[in-house]
């Protein structure tokens, strides 16, 4: 489905539950969100019907995100009802690690390899600061195993001016030996309302930082709908990725919608949400008027996340968290 900046939009991204089992400081304040009672969650089955009329409008790529969507009990059973469909091509999660360990063999028996998996720091110190949880080695082990099984990972580290900028180059280092993406994301303003200014480290701070250790760095080209500016250093194994999250300069190749645990669309990260899909289903609609309305939203999608911003009907966007958005 083309949008009307002749973007072709077939990646959709689903926040399946807004729970978290972590509290990183960067996403919500220590003492979590408000969350939304289950009823108000989009149930598996309500997914599995999207994801279906998706697939019959051209999409071909899902990521099942959160808050941690292993803390879902029916989390598996999505994931089976996702890998039946004919239509994806690829399956994707992004995991924050700490619950995913024993569910390795049943995602490589539905043949789900891609998973991205948050890890801010290699410092279990620092990884505890940011994370507001001792979980270091639930998830650094999780790493080595899924590396290990073959499954294809990326890292992704959100780095923080004053926090974490020393963890850049060790993150890095890990691309060296292992044949993983790690990619470091400028902070954004989703955060659950508890700080409003961010000192950012921009894309640009962190190339300067890697550049100054790897002065043989090379800018590799871009991928469809790939918001990492990705670079390769000679002779490591995997990729280190840039993603200029606040900056947004990536939105002219965007090929994304998102769903929120509640069902809000988000055509674009910036904007407010601009339809719940939930209602609507729960409303009784055929799949050719969801198909419609699909087709609408992606028609309206804006051109950047500078104009959703502007459109805007809530002002502050830090009263949003990213747990709930799904990042
Ligand atoms: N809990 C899972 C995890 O942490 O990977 C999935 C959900 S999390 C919201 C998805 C991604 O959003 C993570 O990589 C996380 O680091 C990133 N994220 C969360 N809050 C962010 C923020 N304020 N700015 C930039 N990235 C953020
Ligand atoms: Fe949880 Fe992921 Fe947010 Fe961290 S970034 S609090 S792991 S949802």
């Amino acid at each position: 489905m083309k949008d009307s900046f002749d973007r072709n939009i077939d990646y959709v991204r689903i926040a399946v539950t807004d729970r978290c089992n972590l509290r990183c400081f960067y996403c919500m304040p220590a003492e979590g969100i408000p969350y939304e009672p289950k009823s108000h969650l989009l149930c598996y089955e309500e997914i599995t019907r999207l994801l279906k009329v998706l697939g019959g409008l051209g999409f071909k790529k899902v990521r099942f995100t959160g808050g941690e969507p292993f803390l879902r009990k029916d989390f598996i059973k999505l994931l089976e009802n996702t890998a039946a469909l004919p239509t994806y091509e690829s399956i994707h999660i992004t995991s924050n690690g700490t619950l995913l360990q024993k569910h390795i063999p049943r995602l490589m028996e539905l043949g789900i390899t891609k998973i991205n998996l948050s890890i801010d720091s290699l410092d279990p110190e620092r990884f505890h600061k940011i994370t507001r949880r001792n979980d270091f080695k639930k998830v650094f082990d999780t790493f080595h195993s899924l590396v290990e099984q073959g499954f294809k990972v990326k890292l992704n580290a959100v780095i923080m001016y004053g926090v974490n900028t020393q963890d850049i180059v060790p993150l890095a280092e890990l691309a060296k030996t292992n044949a993983v993406d790690v990619r470091f994301i400028e902070e954004m303003p989703f955060n659950g309302g508890y700080k409003e200014n961010i000192q950012m480290y921009s894309a640009r701070d962190i190339f300067a930082d890697l550049k100054k250790h790897y002065p043989t760095l090379e800018k590799l080209p871009s991928k469809h709908g790939e918001t990492a500016t990705l670079y390769q250093v000679k002779g490591h194994k995997g990729n280190i990725g840039v993603i200029p999250a606040f900056s947004r300069t990536f939105c002219n190749t965007c090929n994304r919608l998102r769903i929120t645990s509640k069902g809000d669309i988000k055509s674009c990260l910036y904007d407010d949400g601009i339809f719940n899909i939930r209602d609507f289903m729960r409303s009784g609609i055929t799949d050719e008027e969801l198909a419609d309305k699909f087709r609408e939203i992606v028609r309206l999608k804006p051109k950047d996340g500078f104009e959703a911003e502007k459109s805007r009907k809530k002002s502050e966007k830090s009263l949003e968290s990213m747990s709930s958005i799904g990042g």
